[in-house]
């Protein structure tokens, strides 16, 4: 028996779904590319695409709604967000912007020149984009482990010092606008960073006046993960080993569509007094004004009640054992899933599954074509689709993780949902030799295009056997 402790909520309100058949699924997913981002979510059934704004709200964050002060300058929603912000985070500016990356753009405009480069814990594709955008070379100086979907390291977001430093001394700390720090690590499946690894990263990048921003999206599964994980820690709350984890950091970036339970929304929280009103100028061209930063007021006041019932331990604990539960079943039926489980998705090896395929057939994307067509059940590629071209060669990069990821959207599905995901996975894997052949691209747009890139079986009609 796989634990499934009763979520610690109960539902108010529904939103139906659809099924569909296989027929059906086959039409809509050609007709979209072979591409399941382009489908309609209508014809999706159970959709893990990504947890990324696909939360429910909790009553108490659309209560929150009707208190939007939808003030232009100075709204009372701004305060009470600011003051959630500060007091879960720990840094004094808050920066309000309308997602992540409207954050990512900021901080890589205000830090980044032509030809200077930026280390960090594997990439994720938005915030790499933006760094490359303003003329930076990204390093990948995770550990070895990161790249390894066997690996049971427990912190497999950790950085590699020496990798670090190694990019310290060939590109020189002048030429280092800031290291990039994600927790827990996107890209390969939603894996913690310990508040060891994290605080030496600083120690080293400080001695050489270097500041560390941090991807905060999920810097609370983050803190559960180090709560259950790293030695010391064990007795600590939630909420204290978050603000453990940003304590030693220069600032953050943060897209609050993932902990904080929001729809929409993020920020940019510094230190530094001069950076912050730097990142304010910026703000007010690309994102709004300072006090809203693109957001409702509304928005503001969901976000503040969702930081504060995101580092609930009964919450955080359920969320990643759906999770845990999911992937304990895949890896039980032989799936071959990413060790250890992720705070936010599991993540089938792809390259393992179809090891019959080649690489530029892009074994992910067409697994997760084959998902689709299954059972209506929509993940999305993390391999070689979503990494994209090298800009200096434009040739396709090729990382080491192929895979298939399945992002599950925080207190949405039931265990009978996540039941249906696993039978259906397990089903396809043991009949994977029915998918005869991968994809093409007929269509690559230059940037992050694994969302709107169209492709076409390398031959036939189908990626199945006819
Ligand atoms: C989602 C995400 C971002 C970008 O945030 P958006 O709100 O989607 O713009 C940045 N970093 C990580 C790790 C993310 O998961």
């Amino acid at each position: 028996m796989i634990a499934y402790p009763p979520e610690p909520w109960r539902i108010k309100m529904v939103e139906p779904i659809r099924a569909t058949t296989r027929a059906y699924r086959e039409r809509a997913l050609r007709a979209a590319g072979w591409n399941p981002c382009l489908l309609r979510s209508e014809d999706v059934y159970v959709d893990l695409f990504t947890d990324s704004g696909t939360n429910a709200m909790s009553d108490r964050q659309w209560s929150a709604l009707m208190r939007g002060d939808e003030a232009y300058a100075g709204a009372r929603s701004f305060y009470v967000f600011e003051e959630a912000v500060r007091a879960h985070y720990g840094y004094p500016h808050v920066i309000p912007v309308h997602q992540g990356r409207g954050g990512e753009n900021i901080l890589s405009r205000c830090l980044i020149r032509p030809g200077t480069h930026v280390p960090g814990n594997m990439y994720f594709p938005s915030t790499r984009a933006h760094q490359e955008l303003n003329g930076a070379t990204f390093h990948d100086v995770i550990i070895d482990e990161a790249h390894d979907p066997v690996s049971e390291h427990p912190f497999k977001g950790n950085v590699d010092l020496d990798k670090l430093r190694a990019v310290l001394d060939a590109c020189g700390p002048a030429n280092i606008p800031y290291v990039s720090v994600a927790a827990t690590v996107n890209m390969a499946g939603g894996q913690p960073i310990s508040v060891a690894n994290l605080t030496e990263v600083c120690e080293l990048a400080h001695h050489h006046g270097i500041p560390v921003f941090l991807d905060t999206a999920r810097a609370v599964e983050n803190a559960w993960f180090v709560k259950q994980r790293e030695p010391g820690w064990a007795r600590r709350s939630v909420a204290e080993i978050l603000l453990a984890l940003c304590a030693p950091t220069d600032g953050a970036v943060m897209s609050a569509k993932k902990d904080s339970f929001a729809n929409i929304g993020g920020w940019i929280a510094l230190r530094d007094a001069e950076l912050a009103e730097q990142a304010r100028g910026l703000v007010l061209l690309f994102e709004g004004l300072h006090t809203y930063g693109g957001m409702a007021g509304r928005d503001m006041e969901a976000i503040a009640q969702g930081i504060a019932e995101s580092v609930e331990e009964s919450m955080i604990a359920a969320r990643v054992a759906q999770l845990e539960y999911l992937g304990r079943r895949l890896r039980d039926a032989g799936v071959p899933v990413l060790r250890p489980i992720g705070g936010h998705c599991v993540c089938i090896d792809a390259a393992a599954t179809l090891a019959h395929l080649p690489r530029d057939q892009f074994p992910g994307q067409t697994l997760a074509a084959a998902v689709y067509v299954d059972a209506g059940i929509r993940g999305v590629e993390r391999g070689a689709v979503s990494a994209g071209r090298d800009p200096l060669t434009g040739r396709n990069r090729f990382p080491a993780l192929e895979l298939l990821r399945l992002a599950v959207p925080r207190r949405v599905y039931t265990r009978s949902h996540i039941d249906h995901v696993a039978d259906s996975v397990i089903g396809v894997h043991d009949h994977r030799d029915a998918i005869a052949r991968g994809l093409t691209f007929t269509h690559e747009p230059p940037h992050l295009r694994f969302f709107q890139a169209r492709f076409a079986p390398v031959a036939g009609a189908s990626i199945f056997a006819e």
